[in-house]
This record gives structure tokens, C-alpha cells and sequence, in this order.
């Protein structure tokens, strides 16, 4: 309870300092949105996009969930909330980049490698197997759960969903159009870095505009 006083309080604070300030962007949002982005970031509660890029309203259109996980293109009966977000951003709104956000110390990525913690779990166990390839190489590399694995994992995986983008044939036309870009990017929470996967050096690294994966081969492991 005492947190929902803090947000009632916040959105007051937003109301007064931004909503109504003369310049601020709602008037113009209201006739629709034009986000150039499509972040797709893990539900963990520090790692909130909008906050660590500093964006305004309407900047990015973002896909949140367990993990930041991109699952392959399913065309079946199934509920596919990940993927007809990613349908609306790049076919109804055409963003031209899209940039997976992995990040340090996720929960996700940690139940993931333990694989035991969420072995109970009515959802979440079944969305984590879309990663178990990956848990398995990393495994096969670390043989064990530390803290380097997890990080590997963390890393692998965000990389992992950049390629299952490319799954989708309409993500992929536009890349070979030249005029959609795939950006696999990793929050460092300890060091307060931006890593991105350099496609050269087949690395994280702090970032730079070059970090783009414009190509399929370019997301080879
Ligand atoms: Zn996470």
C-alpha cells in the first residue's frame, strides 16, 4: 500500500512537471504514434528501457517479458503475444530497428540454467525451454551454474532472439530491403554499461554505432 501512494504521488508529479508543460509531446501523441524502435526487454523491474535510454513518450515500442525472449516463427493456433507485437511494430508501425535488450543478474536467465527453480511453475517453465538450446551450449562450454555461465547464458540468449527475428519472413525481407536493422544489446547493471554484440568481433562490447547485425550471417554464433 504504501507503494501505491508512491505511484499515485508519481503520476501526480507527471501530470504537473510533464503532461501539462506547453511543450510536452501528448498533444501531438494523441493523433497517433510513430515510434522508429521496437525494444523487446525482460519484465525485470530495473532494467525498464524507456528509463535506462532515456526516452520521451512515443520513442520506442516496447515488448517486455520473462527473459527477453524472442521465440522462432510459429505459425499455428497458438496465442502468440510476442509475436503479433512484433507483427504490429514492423508491419503497421515499420519501425526500422529492433534492439534486444538482455541484461545482468536476470532471474529469468538464472531459473533458466538451474533448471530446477522453475520446474513447478504452471507458465514460466514452458516459456524458458524456448532458450534450453542455449542453456545446453553454454552448459557443454562452463559445465557448471556460476556466474560467468549465467552470464554467457544471459548474453547467448539475447543473441539467440536476435536470430529467431530473423525466423519471421517479413523481418527478413526488410533486412534484405536494407531498411530494418537487428541489434542484440546487454545491459551491464553492475557497471552501469551498454554492451552490444559486435558482429566482427563476435562479442559484447560498450557500445558504438557499428554494433548493428544487418545481415542473417551476421548473427551466426
Ligand atoms: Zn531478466
Amino acid at each position: 500500500m504504501k507503494d501505491i501512494q508512491k505511484f499515485i504521488a508519481g503520476f501526480r508529479n507527471f501530470r504537473n512537471e510533464f503532461f501539462c508543460r506547453e511543450d510536452a509531446p501528448f498533444g501531438l501523441l494523441c493523433k497517433g504514434q510513430n515510434p522508429t524502435a521496437l525494444v523487446i526487454a525482460c519484465s525485470d523491474s530495473r532494467t525498464d528501457p524507456s528509463f535506462i535510454m532515456q526516452c520521451e513518450p512515443g520513442d520506442i515500442f516496447v515488448i517486455r517479458n520473462v527473459a527477453n525472449i524472442v521465440p522462432p516463427y510459429e505459425c499455428d493456433t497458438g496465442f502468440h503475444g510476442v509475436s503479433s507485437a512484433i507483427e504490429y511494430a514492423v508491419k503497421v508501425l515499420k519501425v526500422n530497428d529492433i534492439i534486444v535488450l538482455g541484461h545482468s543478474l536476470c532471474g529469468g536467465i538464472d531459473a533458466l540454467m538451474r533448471d530446477d527453480a522453475v520446474r513447478h511453475t504452471e507458465f514460466l517453465n514452458k516459456w524458458l525451454t524456448v532458450m534450453a538450446p542455449v542453456r545446453e551450449e553454454v552448459m557443454e562450454h562452463f559445465g557448471e551454474v556460476n556466474k560467468k555461465s549465467c552470464t554467457a547464458c544471459e548474453m547467448a540468449g539475447t543473441l539467440r532472439s536476435v536470430q529467431n527475428l530473423m525466423t519471421f519472413p517479413w523481418i527478413k525481407k526488410r533486412m534484405d530491403e536494407g531498411n530494418l536493422f537487428l541489434h542484440g544489446w546487454y545491459f551491464e547493471m553492475e557497471s552501469g554499461q551498454l554492451l552490444s554484440y559486435m558482429p566482427t568481433t563476435k562479442t559484447f562490447e560498450p557500445l558504438t554505432v557499428s554494433g548493428v547485425l544487418s545481415r542473417k550471417e551476421d548473427a551466426a554464433e
